[in-house]
């Protein structure tokens, strides 16, 4: 048990959504990814997911989920972050060989956690590598001849 931060003068319980002096909120989370966007081909096609504890009370994390087969998440066991915890962070993988060749393609990665609060979501694509293209159609191709030709 710990004072609400906000007021000092409520003795926050475990679970506690809101205090019961100040009726700040208690309890919240933020899901991060470090980048959202991966360009394939360039390798190493993986991120780390963050999940940090914004509220006053412990968090429990119960299970990470993704929608597509391509992302690969570590075994993951449920675990409870204290408010000064630093954030839980975790590797996501993309498995290339999976993905179809072309395309862009987009999976949406749940966490769930705390007292049956609706999950959080990021969403992570990966895109094909940006291709440069050069427009030649104003190009004149111009030719020179070697000084010897022009004395024929
Ligand atoms: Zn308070």
């Amino acid at each position: 048990m710990a004072l609400c931060k906000r007021c000092e003068r409520w003795l926050v319980a475990e679970g506690d959504v809101y205090c019961g002096w100040c009726g700040s909120e208690l309890v919240g989370y933020e899901v991060a990814l470090t980048r959202d966007v991966l360009f394939r081909g360039r390798m190493p096609l993986h991120v780390q997911l963050t999940v940090r504890n914004l509220g006053q009370t412990p968090l429990e994390v119960h299970n990470i989920r993704a929608d597509q087969p391509w992302v690969e998440l570590p075994q993951f066991t449920a675990q409870t972050l204290q408010p000064d915890d630093p954030p839980l962070s975790l590797q996501v993988t993309v498995a290339d060989y999976i993905l179809p060749p072309t395309g862009i393609h987009e999976a949406i990665i749940q966490i769930i956690a705390g007292d049956g609060r609706a999950p959080q979501s990021v969403r992570l694509q990966v895109v094909p590598e940006p291709r440069l293209q050069i427009d030649m159609v104003d190009v004149e191709i111009v030719q020179q001849f070697p000084e010897s030709d022009k004395t024929q």
